[in-house]
């Protein structure tokens, strides 16, 4: 049951939700609870950038009891008192674990990589290029970074549905409750995705997950850092039926989760399990731009929907798939990767001739786009591939490397800082990865660009006091320092 709670509080985390509630506890660790013990990774930046938090978002009680401290202190004599403290202990305690599960999540990711990377070496299966893999793995750096600031208004917009108009209350212990709950996500999830791959604006958003010409598991952390606006609308329904905040933070994330293994081409077909759930082989068949592909397989954990609306397809022996998307990206550079489509149809709406026609292009499907091929030739297919050495290949791993420390450190820390400050460390961390992205596509000015970013940004790690609140031994800071700009050497050789 612990393991439960514990679990579930870190999906709700995961989904912000508990932000609001840390900063509470936090109120109360400053009301006259000093004594509970800080996060490690929240601690170095010191009290104030708690309370600065807390500050933000205090409740009324909290505040109440922030001035009144007689008030306080009078209803702190006696037994009952005792007892309210303990129960406030347990259950400021119980908020503690401040970290995103996605933390968590990263070094499994990057191990799985590599050992997929591995075995597809040793089967001579050509499924991955460091260049795109790095690039699918910065997208999915901007893509959490960016949840931070998002996932704010979605799911407090979840959580007042929830609060002020749901129609029934269901309970967080039933098992049917999550069960019912996972498999309406999974449905709704369906339409989603179908609406991102049918609507221009929608796909937009979702064409992210789809630019990479590879199929492999680091293209299922290739995603979009722009799509929730659009997609959690749908999910509202599930808020009116009472699902609490809690159950549907940790289906999203459950239903999320399961769609990693799906990108492999290592797995090959499975038999009837490939009929009834996402799998590898019919999921392949989704990211494919060859004709019999377009529009098929949008489940998320059960293809049986696909099957009962009418969009299932079974992979084919006779013909491969063809990753990718059929308006190519040919860009490393992620930034880029998120907008493109969203200029295509900017273009198609100053292109329209009444207001009318303009609304219509948003909603028309994209393969209607001019500038969407509508046919597919296998034959002449070829992937973006511009001309690197191994060197620049290793400044991009050796640069993404480094890159996971401050990734998931502002994933963790996010809630204690000030927008402000969460600001400044999103920026740092974008432009690290454009940067990188254009050292990859090879741009006339790249290198110098890089030794200024890396040059900018290690001399902030050295002068800056802390580091958003994370300071180290000047040595560390040092060899970081040194690997930092000794890779710069890399992107001289030839
Ligand atoms: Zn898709
Ligand atoms: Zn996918």
């Amino acid at each position: 049951m612990l393991a439960l709670k514990i679990s579930v509080h870190h999906c709700l985390h995961h989904a912000g939700l508990t932000a609001a509630l840390d900063a509470q506890a936090q109120t109360k660790i400053q009301a006259g609870h000093d004594d509970l013990p800080l996060d490690p990774l929240v601690r170095p930046y010191g009290r104030s950038g708690l309370v600065g938090t807390g500050h933000r978002q205090r409740g009324r009680s909290a505040r109440i009891e922030a001035r009144n401290p007689k008030q306080h202190t009078r209803r702190s004599d006696g037994q009952d008192t005792a007892l309210h403290d303990a129960k406030l202990y347990t259950w400021a305690r119980s908020l503690r674990p401040i970290v995103n599960p996605i933390v968590y999540a990263i070094p499994v990711f990057m191990a799985t990589i590599a050992m997929e990377a591995w075995l597809a070496h040793r089967r001579r299966i050509a499924t991955y290029d460091v260049a795109d893999a790095i690039t699918s793995l910065h997208f999915g750096v901007l893509s959490q970074v960016s949840a931070v600031f998002v996932r704010a208004l979605t799911l407090g917009v979840y959580v007042l549905v929830f609060e002020h108009l749901r129609l029934f209350t269901l309970s967080v212990n039933s098992v049917w409750v999550w069960l019912g709950a996972l498999i309406a996500y999974d449905f709704i999830y369906y339409w989603v995705h179908r609406f991102g791959h049918e609507t221009h604006v929608m796909w937009a958003a979702h064409q992210v997950h789809h630019s990479s010409e590879y199929f492999n598991l680091s293209t299922a952390l290739r995603q979009t850092s722009t799509g929730a606006f659009a997609s959690f609308p749908f999910y509202l329904p599930m808020a009116l039926l009472g699902v609490p905040p809690m159950v549907f933070g940790a289906v999203a994330l459950i239903d999320l989760l399961y769609q990693y293994w799906v990108h492999t081409e290592l797995v090959r077909k499975l038999g009837w399990v490939d009929r009834v759930f996402v799998t590898p082989s019919n999921h392949r068949v989704h990211h494919g731009q060859n004709d019999y592909c377009i529009d098929r397989n949008y489940g998320g954990i059960f293809i049986l929907w696909d099957r009962l609306f009418g969009t299932f397809v079974e992979e084919r022996d006779d013909e491969p798939v063809i990753y990718g998307i059929r308006k190519p990206l040919a860009s490393y550079n992620p930034l880029w990767g998120n907008l493109h489509v969203y200029r295509d149809l900017g273009r198609r709406m100053a292109a329209s001739s009444s207001l009318w026609s303009a609304l219509r292009a948003v909603f028309a499907r994209p393969t209607s786009s001019p500038a969407q091929r509508d046919t597919f030739d296998p034959q002449s297919f070829k992937r973006y591939a511009p001309p690197m050495t191994s060197a620049t290949r290793a400044y991009a791993v050796v640069q993404y490397a480094l890159l996971i420390a401050p990734t998931t450190h502002f994933i963790a820390v996010a809630p204690a800082l000030t927008l402000g400050e969460q600001g400044v460390y999103a920026l740092i961390i974008l432009v690290w990865t454009v940067g990188v992205g254009w050292v990859l596509e090879g741009r006339r000015h790249a290198r110098v660009f890089e030794w200024l970013r890396v040059g900018g940004t290690t001399a902030a790690l050295l002068l800056m006091p802390s580091w958003f609140g994370w300071s180290a031994d000047a040595s560390v800071e040092l060899m970081i320092t040194a690997i930092a700009l000794g890779s710069l050497r890399l992107i001289h050789s030839r």
